[in-house]
C-alpha cells in the first residue's frame, strides 16, 4: 500500500502556483522565511507523519482509548507521536518567535497539518485542539493567563480542549446550565457537566487546559449570559508546575465511529471537589470569544475530511494501476495478458470523479487557510 500521504507535486502546485505562498515572505512577519524554509518544514511534517502517526492509525481505530478507574488508557504510540509533533515545534508553528513559535503562514501550517491528519486524524486531534485553545488565550486572555498557560501549551507540556456542549444543550448553547460563582479571590467556582469534549482526558501530558463556557450567577438569559473560563485539570503555579488537582473529572468516554483515537469525554465540574475557573476577558462575552475556536474547529474538521478523502484517492489510484483484470474490448485474444483496471473506461470514470471531488475539497480547504 502506498505510504504517500499527500503528493508533494500536488501540494507544491496548490501552495506556490495557486496561492502564491512564496510571496508572503515579502511581508515583514514572514521575512525570515522563503520557499526553502517552507519546504523544509513541510518535509519534516511529511516524515514525522509517516514515521510516527501513520504507523498506529489502524491500531488506534481498533483499540480505542479505555476508561479505567477514572483515567484514560491509550496506545503508547499516541504519546510518541504527540511528543514528536511538539518537539518539532508544530504546536507553536504559527505563533510569534517570542512565544517560541516559527511565525509560519497559516497556509504552510495547513500544508503541514494535512500530512498529520491524512496519516492519523485521531492522534492529530490533540495538537490541533491545543493550538486552537492556546490561540483563544493568546487573543482574549490577560497577561497573567498568557504567561501561566501559553508557553506550556505551545511546548506540548499541556493540551487544550473546548468545553461547550452539555447533555441537554448541543446546538442550543443558550441553554447551558454550567454555573460560575465568584469567589473573594477574584476567580470562580465552576459547577456542571459537559459532554462530547474531545481530548477532555488523555494520558499524554501533565495537564489539560479546558476552555469552558459557563454562566455567572445572575447573568442575562440566553447567549448574552455566557462567559468563558480557563479550567485547568491541575492548578498551576507561575512556572506552570502542578500544585493541586482541580475538581474537573472524567465521568466517562463516549464511543464514536471516526476519529476514535481522540477521546470523546463526559466531564463533571465541581462534583467531588471545588473546581476553580478563571474568567477570560469580560463576563457574558464568552460565546463571542469561543466562536474563534469553534470556527478553527469547523475549518479543521472540514480540512480533515478533505485530506482523508484525498488519501483514499491515492490508495484507489495505486490499486487501479496495480490490479490486473480482463482485457480491453478491442482485444479479442483470450490468452493476451490482462491489463491494469485503470485502463478500463468505467474505472477511469470513477477515479476521475473521486479525483475531482477530493481535489476541489482539498483546494478549498487550503484556500480557507490562505
Ligand atoms: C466528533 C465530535 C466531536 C465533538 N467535540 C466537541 C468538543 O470538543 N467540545 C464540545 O463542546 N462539543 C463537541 N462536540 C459536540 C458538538 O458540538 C455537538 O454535537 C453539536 O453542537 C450538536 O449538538 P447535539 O449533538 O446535541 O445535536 P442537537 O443539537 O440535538 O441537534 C440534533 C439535530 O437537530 C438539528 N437542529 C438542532 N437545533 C436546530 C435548529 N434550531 N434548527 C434546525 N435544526 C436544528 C441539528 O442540526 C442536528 O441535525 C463534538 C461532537 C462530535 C460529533
Amino acid at each position: 500500500m502506498t505510504d504517500t500521504l499527500i503528493d508533494r507535486r500536488d501540494l507544491a502546485f496548490q501552495l506556490y502556483e495557486v496561492l502564491d505562498t512564496e510571496s508572503l515572505s515579502e511581508r515583514e512577519r514572514f521575512s525570515e522565511h522563503s520557499r526553502d524554509t517552507f519546504d523544509a518544514v513541510i518535509e519534516t511534517a511529511d516524515k514525522i507523519a509517516r514515521d510516527k502517526f501513520a504507523t498506529h492509525n489502524s491500531a488506534a481505530d481498533k483499540d480505542e482509548p479505555k476508561f479505567v478507574d477514572g483515567q484514560v488508557e491509550m496506545l503508547p504510540q499516541v504519546k510518541e507521536a504527540f511528543d514528536a509533533y511538539a518537539d518539532a515545534g508544530f504546536i507553536a508553528g504559527r505563533y510569534d518567535y517570542e512565544l517560541g513559535g516559527m511565525q509560519l503562514p497559516e497556509s504552510v501550517m495547513a500544508a503541514c497539518n494535512g500530512f498529520f491528519t491524512a496519516a492519523n486524524p485521531g492522534t492529530a486531534g490533540y495538537p490541533f485542539l491545543t493550538t486552537a485553545a492556546a490561540n483563544l488565550i493568546r487573543v482574549f486572555g490577560n497577561d497573567q493567563q498568557k504567561s501561566t498557560f501559553l508557553p506550556h501549551m505551545l511546548s506540548g507540556r499541556f493540551t487544550g480542549t473546548m468545553a461547550l456542549t452539555e447533555p441537554h444543550a448541543g446546538s442550543s448553547l443558550a441553554d447551558i446550565r454550567t454555573s460560575a460563582t465568584p469567589t473573594d479571590d477574584g476567580h470562580y467556582l465552576i459547577k456542571g457537566a459537559k459532554i462530547y469534549i474531545s481530548g477532555g482526558e488523555q494520558s499524554l501530558t501533565e495537564n489539560i487546559v479546558h476552555m469552558v463556557l459557563a454562566k455567572v450567577k445572575g447573568a442575562p438569559a440566553g447567549v448574552k449570559g455566557i462567559s468563558l473560563f480557563i479550567v485547568p485539570k491541575f492548578i498551576v503555579d507561575e512556572e506552570g508546575n502542578a500544585t493541586e488537582r482541580n475538581g474537573v473529572n472524567l465521568a466517562g468516554l463516549i464511543h464514536k465511529l471516526g476519529y476514535r483515537g481522540t477521546t470523546s469525554t463526559a466531564l463533571s465540574f465541581g462534583d467531588d471537589a471545588p473546581c476553580h475557573g478563571y474568567l477570560v476577558g469580560e463576563p457574558h462575552q464568552g460565546l463571542k470569544y469561543m466562536f474563534q475556536m469553534m470556527n478553527e474547529a469547523r475549518v479543521g474538521v472540514g480540512f480533515g475530511a478533505a485530506v482523508i478523502g484525498y488519501r483514499g484517492y491515492m490508495h484507489s489510484l495505486e490499486y487501479a494501476k496495480d490490479r490486473l483484470q480482463g482485457r480491453k474490448p478491442s482485444e479479442k485474444n483470450p490468452e493476451a495478458p490482462q491489463v491494469p483496471i485503470i485502463e478500463h473506461a468505467d474505472v477511469r470514470r470513477m477515479l476521475l470523479a473521486q479525483k475531482a471531488t477530493v481535489k476541489v475539497a482539498w483546494r478549498c480547504a487550503y484556500t480557507a487557510h490562505a
